[in-house]
């Protein structure tokens, strides 16, 4: 199921043809004593799929994760080389929350020169 979602987003190369490669730094938070969960940086270039969908760490969650899709195709519009932000996960689980978990995010895009 996310494979199929993975291939038919297309790869960054067809979709944003001006970008040589975007980096998203990632903190995961979570709702528990020990708020902050992982920091995970994932790198997008060219050969790779434009999928943005970055999956909730929080077992259990169904449906969540925090898709980054607007944001970066937004910034790419307009040329926009760095952007910073938070997204909550908007999943459930039965026995937690809906702010369950949340992510602070940087997205740096670097574009082709020509
Ligand atoms: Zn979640």
């Amino acid at each position: 199921m996310k494979k199929q979602c993975r291939l038919a987003s297309g790869l960054v190369s067809e979709q944003f043809p001006r970008v040589s490669d975007i980096v998203i730094r990632m903190t995961y938070y979570q709702k528990a004593a020990i708020p902050i969960l992982m920091v995970r940086n994932v790198n997008f270039w060219p050969s790779r799929h434009a999928y943005f969908k970055m999956d909730c760490m929080i077992k259990g969650c169904s449906d969540g994760g925090f898709d980054l899709t607007s944001v970066i195709s937004n910034m790419i519009k307009i040329h926009k080389k760095s952007e910073k932000g938070k997204l909550l996960c908007n999943g459930t689980i039965d026995a937690l929350a809906s702010d369950h978990a949340s992510i602070a995010y940087q997205i740096t895009i670097r574009y082709n020169k020509t």
